[in-house]
């Protein structure tokens, strides 16, 4: 099956095109970084696969996820590639195009964003700019599948004719070139001889690193010396990949004169006054605030959680009482009965009434990433995070991880720097994720009634700001050399579109309904049966239970810091394993049909003070099994792991004694 590689720049529109071609759901997000790891997919007419690379700007990595598509093109040898270009950002996305031209494979050109580029009066003479670089060149709209169906039609085409595309480089590189092509012959298994050599001389370090691997390097480095040598002579003032860089541009700088016309071209001024605004040195992280806020105002006072209670209401009232009615007329045993009652509609509808919530929020923060905020947000951020010595950079991670924290983990692979894509996958998991919401949702239900989204607000920020402390003394400990280049592509103001942000929303929150059917349904068996039984027997009390023995273990631990008792050290325990079973646990443990019993329940059992102290240590202390998982992945290191859990314990621990007993201290309850 032909395989076609999918390149470009970043938040160009691959991933779009990728998903209306292979009716794939990937994510697509309004900036950069999005897509760290290759995925591969199926056409839909079926003749052929997908590659769709993370978006770079140039074949010569910065970073390991740029790496990728290098790598690929040297290593798996796909048999076309299609380039997509922002046509509104032509010059700059051609630089990469060229470099691709010249792996000489059968080339197709996506020249995507066409409605942009005509809204901002940009022309580009799709005719010329096919014929100047000798492939097709095919306009599109990716997110509505404007012109994707010809784009479909094309790649399946029998036989595709490769590129001939070649710049001349001048007789210094020209015979460089041929002197390189002369000493890689004899080795088999290696890409286009002579783009192999551009990008040797360009000392792309993925190709240098192939080739070391396969050849003795004294006289490729020997030719780099004396070509370098040469272009001093000939008083060329730049080094050798400057040199190769400059040549073409000037090749770029003839194209966009003869293919575009600007003459009609507006300045967008608008999102200049907008940005101004909104990226001010000093009002962009006020409005930054503000704008959280009142996302989770939405979420929890306005539209979430009055769904939820509905939905609460449902599942308390008229599902139990069916399930009841029926488990009675099939005569199930007691103990079927109360492992159903008690146990899976406990623990899993406990958790399931909050989808509206969680739903709602996922949908707030796609609009909010679709719309091009979120890459200014991390533009403001990038000030804040230079205090702690990182840059904008390890924000995306966090604001991914208010998703979940797994994928975030995964997105500091585009951090460059090791030490500091280190300290961010280390701190990703303070940033609140969508399983911690239940737990939030539950006590401000129960204990803050009238400052839920405040109370949910600050539990954000305290992860936030701990995060951000933590960045400075981590950086501090372990930190060696250079920083990270952060370079964020400011994209346009877009209006979502529906399709896409209902995609999106379901993308980030599928994987809370999966948990449901999977580990929470199962967590909640294991934790019914342990409340249900206990060294006496079978139904025991279940103070005398196994679950309240295993909990009683952690109370007097959990003493200072407000909750110790043996349903919060058993919630605690439990919630390792998917956060959300905190929520189970309690709900089986205090079996009451519905939410408004388990919030008397739990005002029994709670002080409003040792509420927000058991949420905050919720927030920090430890990371879920899934998220210890990718830690463990992406660090590959056993010892990295077991700290994130460790530092987690510990701050926990910290912050919430520091919560009660002060809070003890200046007199609240
Ligand atoms: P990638 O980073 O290259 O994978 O790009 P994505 O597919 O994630 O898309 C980046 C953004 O551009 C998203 O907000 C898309 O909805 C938007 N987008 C993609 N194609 C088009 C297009 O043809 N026109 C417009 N106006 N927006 C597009
Ligand atoms: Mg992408």
């Amino acid at each position: 099956m032909r395989t076609i590689a999918l390149a470009g720049n970043p938040n160009t529109g691959k991933t779009s095109l990728f998903n209306t071609l292979t009716k794939s759901y990937e994510y697509v997000g309004n900036w950069s970084g999005v897509t760290v790891e290759k995925k591969v997919g199926l056409l839909r007419n079926k003749q052929g696969q997908l590659v769709d690379l993370p978006g770079i700007y140039s074949l010569h990595p910065l970073s390991s996820d740029e790496s990728v598509a290098a790598n690929f093109l040297l290593t798996e040898s796909p048999d076309a590639v299609l380039n997509i270009i922002d046509s509104s950002q032509l010059e700059r996305n051609l630089y990469l195009t060229i470099q691709l031209l010249e792996y000489n494979k059968p080339f197709l050109i996506g020249l995507n964003m066409i409605d942009v580029a005509k809204s901002r009066g940009i022309h580009v003479d799709t005719e010329k700019l096919s014929t100047m670089l000798h492939v097709p060149v095919l306009p599109i709209v990716a997110r509505t599948g404007q012109g994707t169906n010809q784009m479909m039609s094309h790649l399946s085409e029998p036989h595709l004719p490769s590129s001939h595309f070649r710049i001349d480089y001048g007789p210094i590189v020209e015979q460089a070139i041929l002197t390189f092509i002369g000493e890689i012959q004899q080795y088999e298994h290696l890409p286009n001889p002579r783009w192999l050599g551009l990008q040797f001389l360009e000392n792309n370090p993925v190709v240098i690193d192939t080739l070391s691997n396969i050849m003795p390097m004294e006289p490729l480095r020997a030719l780099y010396q004396q070509t370098e040598e040469a272009l001093r002579e000939s008083s060329e003032a730049l080094h050798l990949p400057q040199f190769i860089r400059s040549v073409r541009m000037d090749f770029i700088r003839q194209l966009m004169e003869q293919c575009v016309d600007r003459q009609h071209a507006q300045a967008h001024s608008l999102t200049e006054r907008i940005d101004a605004i909104i990226t001010h040195k000093w009002l962009g992280l006020p409005i930054f605030l503000a704008f959280m806020f009142l996302l989770f105002k939405l979420t929890f006072d306005w539209f979430g959680q009055p769904l939820s209670d509905l939905l609460d209401g449902f599942i308390g009232g008229p599902i139990s009482d069916m399930v009841n009615q029926a488990l009675t007329a099939v005569g199930a045993s007691e103990f079927t009965h109360a492992l159903i009652v008690d146990g899976i509609i406990a623990g899993v509808g406990g958790v399931l009434v909050f989808i509206p919530q969680i739903f709602m929020l996922f949908f707030l923060i796609s609009f909010v990433e679709d719309s091009g905020y979120m890459a200014r947000v991390t533009l403001v951020m990038d000030r804040v995070m230079e205090m702690v010595g990182l840059n904008g950079k390890s924000f995306i991670p966090f604001i991914i991880g208010f998703g979940c924290n797994v994928p975030a983990v995964m997105a500091a692979r585009s951090i460059e720097q090791p030490k500091e894509r280190l300290v961010t996958t280390l701190l990703t998991p303070l940033m609140s994720c969508s399983a911690r919401l239940p737990v939030y949702s539950l006590f401000v239900g129960a204990f803050f009634v009238s400052h839920k989204a405040a109370v949910v607000f600050s539990l954000y920020l305290l992860g936030i700001v701990l995060a951000l402390l933590l960045a400075k003394l981590f950086t501090h400990l372990f930190y060696t050399g250079e920083k990270s280049m952060f370079v964020i592509e400011i994209p346009p103001y877009r209006m979502p579109q529906a399709r896409s942000l209902l995609r999106n929303t379901w993308e980030k929150g599928k994987g809370f309904i999966r948990k449901a059917g999977t580990f929470i349904l199962g967590g909640s068996v294991v934790i019914w049966f342990l409340s249900y039984a206990g060294p006496s027997g079978f139904g025991v009390d279940m103070d005398h239970s196994f679950l309240a023995l295993i909990g009683g273990i952690f109370a007097p631990i959990l003493a200072p810091v407000g909750f110790g008792t043996w349903q919060a050290g058993a919630s605690l325990l439990t919630g390792f394993m998917a956060k959300e079973i905190v929520v189970s646990t309690m709900n089986i443990i205090y079996h009451t049909p519905d939410m408004a019993g388990l919030e008397t329940q739990i005002k029994h059992a709670f002080t409003p003070l040792q509420a927000y102290s058991f949420m905050a240590f919720i927030l920090l202390y430890v990371p879920c099994l899934a998220t210890v998982g990718v830690i463990r992945k992406e660090t590959a290191s056993m010892r990295w792991t077991l700290f994130s859990i460790a530092y987690g314990l510990v701050l926990a621990y910290t912050v919430s004694v520091l919560i009660y007993q002060i809070g003890l201290w200046i007199g609240l309850t």
